[in-house]
């Protein structure tokens, strides 16, 4: 008999990629569903970056690359912290991977003992708790509602702190609520951690670029952190290259070295050819970024509108990301179009099944009674899912 060990059993299966292959298998066999379940740019990486790419490929960047990433990208990107963060991050405290969600990961496995606490203000994106899962430790959740913004407070903070607390992890502007914290708020953090010296912080900004309410502040610039602080982000999000599968860590040089000896051992260094796209993407025009966010801003205006009319809904109006996330409780225990709702997954089916809208259920973001929707995706998109979700709520 085949065994699957406990560590793996015991994970959850990504509900975000699950409901998104759902979505793309219905749309194989002929049914028009629109997808707004997984987080994604729908635009094309941009011309300049491929150009790189393929630069690299004739210039034969085809053999194995330090295991961190190549000196360069990593000199790229702490020029980037620098210039665009305040941040001062030696190459040496840099490590590249593939992606974002392979740094947050090597992180939690680099810096968590089985038993240790692990922080986490929710909702939070799917993968957080899995990862604190596969590392042994505990996921202690810290809860927020649409009623602050889905912000947690400091004092909601310090309550939580126990003397197993190794690490907390932050995400702004956050997945799947796209609310930012502002440097005042994150400065009210770091006035409370400043009395827990054993915790780290691991501070996930894939979504910096995408704000609408101007540059985004780090925790890391906050009094006293700087050297308690990981910083992880990529070009997934910002350039449109979820695909390329390039992100980093730059965090205190220990963490960046047990990284590293991680990596080393079960990946190797990140794809060379993506890496080159990477670097040209930091050193390039940032113009791209810029028509980008005015894109996802212009299509936050107007889901925050049509979804302010679909009955049972309460919204808010995210600053950033390309999410909404709506607290749908109004309709657990009624029945609509004949089915009986009796949690937010049960309307998510419906939605996916009748109104042919693929969404995610909030339960996989540790908040049941909300759903996820993401609103990258043209205009029309937008415009015909909200008319039918609201047409299918309405039955
Ligand atoms: N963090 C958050 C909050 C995300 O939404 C994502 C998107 N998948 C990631 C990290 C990972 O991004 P990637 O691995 O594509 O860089
Ligand atoms: N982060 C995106 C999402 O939440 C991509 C899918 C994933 O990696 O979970 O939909």
């Amino acid at each position: 008999m085949i065994q699957i060990s406990e560590r793996v059993a015991s994970l959850s299966p990504s509900a975000t990629l699950a409901m998104s292959q759902k979505s793309a298998q219905l749309r194989a066999s002929g049914v028009d569903v629109i997808n707004m379940s997984v987080g994604e740019p729908d635009f094309d990486t941009p011309a300049h970056i491929k150009e790189a790419a393929k630069r690299a490929i004739d210039e034969n960047y085809s053999r194995y690359t330090p295991v961190a990433g190549y000196l360069s990208l990593r000199e790229a990107v702490s020029a980037k912290l620098r210039s665009e963060n305040g941040l001062e991050f030696d190459p040496s405290r840099i490590v590249v991977g593939n992606g974002a969600k392979q740094e947050l990961c090597n992180v939690v496995l680099a810096t968590v003992n089985p038993g240790d606490e692990v922080l986490i203000p929710v909702p939070a994106w799917v993968s957080y708790v899995e990862m604190v899962k596969l590392a042994g430790g505990v996921p202690v959740l810290v809860h927020a509602g649409l009623e602050t913004d889905f912000k947690i407070s400091p004092e909601q903070l310090e309550a939580a702190v126990t003397p197993r607390t190794r690490l907390l992890m932050l995400n702004s502007p956050s997945n799947p609520t796209g609310s930012i914290y502002t440097r005042e708020e994150l400065e009210a953090f770091a006035e409370v951690l400043r009395r827990y010296p054993d915790v780290l912080v691991l501070s996930d900004e894939i979504y910096e670029h995408i704000s609408f309410a101007g540059p985004v502040a780090s925790i890391a610039r906050c009094g006293g952190m700087s050297d308690r602080v990981v910083v992880v982000n990529g070009v997934s999000k910002a350039y449109a290259m979820t695909g390329w599968r390039i992100g980093y860590m730059a965090g205190p040089e220990p963490v960046a070295k047990a990284v590293t000896k991680l990596q080393g051992q079960y990946t190797s260094g990140a794809s060379s050819i993506a890496q080159k796209a990477a670097e040209a993407a930091y050193t390039g025009s940032q113009e791209c970024v810029e028509e980008m966010r005015e894109a996802f801003r212009r299509r936050r205006d107007l889901i925050v509108e049509l979804a302010s009319d679909i009955p049972g809904w309460m919204v808010n109006r995210p600053d950033g990301a390309f999410y909404l996330f709506p607290d749908v409780s109004a309709l657990i225990g009624r029945e609509i179009g004949g089915r009986r709702i009796e949690t937010s997954g049960d309307y998510v089916m419906y939605l996916l099944e009748v109104a042919n809208v693929a969404t995610v259920d909030g339960a996989a973001f540790c908040a049941p009674g909300y759903i996820r929707l993401s609103y990258a995706t043209s205009d029309d998109n937008i415009r015909e899912a909200m008319r039918r979700i609201r047409e299918a709520t309405l039955r």
